[in-house]
């Protein structure tokens, strides 16, 4: 996030600017901390791609949420070659019965 007061960049944890000193509302950063993400994580687990694009998006706004979609992203790649493979074995196993 950025300083109200200066502009500078700074830790959303943090209270205090550390370009300019001043104090920072941290409510804000406690809304984002505490925002499950739900439809976030939902986008970028059933559309990892999607959730790519999101983590390129966010990674300069807003790392937390960046994260969220990186990660979910990765989920949602691995239960997708998951299923691929098991329908893929799914169809050989359908193929062999069905030649022999
Ligand atoms: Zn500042």
């Amino acid at each position: 996030m950025r300083c109200p007061h200066c502009g500078a960049k700074v830790d959303k944890r943090s209270t205090i600017c550390i370009e300019c000193g001043r104090r920072i509302d941290n409510k804000h950063a406690e809304n984002i901390k505490k925002r499950p993400m739900f439809f976030t994580r939902l986008i970028s687990f059933i559309l990892p791609v999607f959730g790519f694009i999101l983590y390129i998006i966010f990674r300069e706004s807003d790392n937390e949420k960046a994260k969220v979609c990186f990660r979910w992203s990765i989920y949602g790649v691995i239960t997708l070659l998951v299923v691929g493979v098991l329908f893929f074995f799914f169809w050989i196993y359908i193929l062999i019965n069905v030649i022999t």
